[in-house]
């Protein structure tokens, strides 16, 4: 018998503290039959119930902790129409056409995300505010120009731009960074509240969803697939394992859990900022994401604080280290942040793949996954969704790299001290502009 799995609660965010109303969602107690069974109500799941609803088709989703409990509901908010590597890169590695094909999926996963919002008259802050990819070294300011160049030259898109260092001042607030890369169709989102609404848009439609209900394990039986949970046994006619970074939770991602290293990543929240601050900093309303390795993302929140990301610990437990390391980061880059209290703080778990690609495929003939989004999840785990709802239909269409097979990572055991070696040599590399 497996271990049982603790419900638990959202961590002390930003987000959890201003998500809005609550839901009616309970726990599975019963038995039950469904077409579709999707386990993890994050993004991926979700958006996945969403489209699977639009079809007509029968779906449950089963949450071990609560909706949006996961990187969904812990997230930085950017809203970016890309992917971690320039498009340029992308196309030495698989060519033209596959590089052209992931830039339309990139802005295609941003503008489901602005129908989504729309459609279902949601409040979730989402705007197309713009952004930002700051830099320091010539390394980065050659390999972004060349994706804007590459963009206008192969795509037609002549959008995306460089700033050069006095324009770059202006938006962010900050004389620290060189230059940065503007993706004006960029934006940002409340991610608990997308997370929570669009959970309810999906219970509106039909689909149920039930929190506090950990997938404990799965086995095929026949042509369907028997999902057992501490109180109940569902059986459906397809499986959909969205689970990302959080896989191995239960031994139900036993065969997918080696395919994606969890990461962590970690956040403040500054005690709202005085007016001359707020005046400063990010005047335009741009988010950020640098362009460093070990990248630290911010945003100014509607009330006025500072939001600031950047790498947590390598292994996942919390540590003061890692905030008073953050709040550093943060007053290198806005000394007169560096007194600043901080009112929020916790980390949550991105999911690695080794090419830097996420996936969305099949485990076994009804069994499909759709997961790595290596920190770009907010609009690629929408579109994910859909992805993965397609593909379990049999509409599912070939999409160069990301419908490739995930497979295992070799010595995925070795997994903690490897990362500190990376971030090690990251960090390295993040110094010396190499
Ligand atoms: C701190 C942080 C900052 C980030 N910032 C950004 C950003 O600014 N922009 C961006 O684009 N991306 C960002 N990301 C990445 C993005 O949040 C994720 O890629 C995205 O949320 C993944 O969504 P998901 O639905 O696939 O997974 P998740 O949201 O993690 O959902 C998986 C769910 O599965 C559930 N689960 C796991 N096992 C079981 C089981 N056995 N039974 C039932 N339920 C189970 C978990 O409880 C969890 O709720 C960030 C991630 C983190 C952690």
């Amino acid at each position: 018998m497996p271990a049982p799995v603790p419900r638990a609660e959202h961590p002390a965010s930003y987000w959890a503290a201003t998500r809005g109303p609550g839901h009616g969602f309970d726990e599975l107690t019963a038995d039950r039959e469904t077409d579709t069974l999707i386990v993890g109500a994050g993004f991926t799941g979700l958006s996945a119930a969403y489209r699977l609803r639009s079809m007509g088709i029968d779906c449950t989703v089963l949450e071990s902790s609560d909706v949006g409990w996961g990187a969904s509901g812990r997230n930085g908010g950017m809203v970016v129409p890309r992917f971690k590597h320039t498009f340029p890169a992308l196309a030495k590695d698989y060519g033209v056409r596959t590089a052209l094909d992931m830039h339309c999926a990139a802005h295609r996963a941003v503008d489901l995300i602005e129908t989504l919002v729309r459609d279902e008259g949601m409040d979730c802050g989402f705007a197309r505010c713009g952004h930002l990819t700051p830099f320091v070294h010539a390394h980065d300011a050659n390999r972004f120009a060349a994706d804007a160049v590459w963009l206008e030259k192969q795509a037609g898109d002549a959008v995306p731009r460089l700033l050069d260092r006095i324009e770059t001042e202006a938006r962010t607030g900050t004389p620290f960074y060189t230059g940065a890369y503007f993706e004006p169709r960029g934006g940002a989102i409340h991610p608990l509240r997308f997370s929570r609404q669009l959970a309810a848009a999906v219970a509106r439609r039909g689909g149920r969803i039930h929190v506090g209900t950990p997938v404990l394990s799965w086995s095929r039986e026949g042509a369907s697939v028997a999902v057992r949970t501490p109180s109940a046994t569902v059986r459906a006619r397809r499986l959909l394992l969205t689970t990302n970074a959080y896989t191995d939770l239960t031994r139900a991602g036993s065969d997918l859990k080696c395919r994606v290293v969890p990461i962590t990543s970690s956040l403040i929240a500054t005690a709202p900022l005085g007016e001359s601050a707020r005046a400063a900093i990010l005047p335009h309303g741009n988010v950020v994401t640098d362009a460093k390795r070990l990248t630290n993302y911010f945003r100014i929140s509607d009330d006025g604080r500072m939001i600031f990301g950047g790498r947590g610990g390598a292994s996942h437990k919390e540590s003061n280290r890692i905030y008073r390391r953050l709040t550093r980061e943060m007053a290198q880059i806005y000394p007169a942040l560096a007194d600043c209290g901080i009112d929020f703080r916790w980390s949550g778990r991105v999911a690695v793949t080794l090419d830097g690609l996420p996936r969305v495929g099949r485990l076994a003939d009804n069994v499909f996954y759709a997961m790595g989004y290596n920190g770009r999840g907010v609009a690629l785990a929408t579109l994910f969704g859909y992805m993965v709802a397609d593909l379990s239909v049999g509409r599912g269409s070939e999409l160069g790299p990301l419908t490739d097979p995930l497979t295992s990572i070799p010595f995925h055991a070795f997994r903690v001290p490897a990362k500190k070696v990376i971030m090690t040599y990251y960090k390295v590399r993040d110094t010396l502009g190499i």
